[in-house]
């Protein structure tokens, strides 16, 4: 995946806000915040999606949730939200598997 921009963010090929690495993921900070708080939590393993994930993938995607409650701990978010945008419909628009970690302002819902 030499071109995906989340696997050269993985080899520091491309600068990012590095939050917290380990040996199967990263935590960084969004280019475009959405939040006072906005973080990506993505795995680096190249995953299109979360569609892509498959059995073989269930220790990983349980893994990103558990670092992400981690990391909010750690910055003492109380209340926070994580997401997943599956799809171009649903507001993908990066083709490797993230979950935005957002807090520090009211959230409606639903979602737009
Ligand atoms: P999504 O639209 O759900 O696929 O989310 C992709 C996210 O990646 C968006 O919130 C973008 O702001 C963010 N993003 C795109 N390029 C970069 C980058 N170079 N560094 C950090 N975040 C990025
Ligand atoms: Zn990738």
């Amino acid at each position: 995946m030499a071109e995906c921009l989340f696997c050269r963010i993985v080899r520091h090929e491309i600068p990012a806000q590095i939050v917290l690495e380990d040996e199967s993921a990263l935590v960084f900070k969004d280019i475009t915040p959405q939040a006072p708080t906005h973080l990506l939590v993505i795995p680096k393993k190249h995953l299109g999606s979360l569609s892509a994930s498959t059995d073989e993938d269930v220790a990983l995607l349980g893994y990103l949730q558990r670092l992400a409650s981690v990391v909010a701990e750690g910055m003492k978010l109380s209340s926070y939200r994580l997401v997943t945008n599956n799809g171009r419909a649903a507001g993908q628009s990066v083709d490797h598997l993230h979950y935005h970690l957002l807090s520090g302002r009211p959230m409606a819902w639903p979602p737009g």
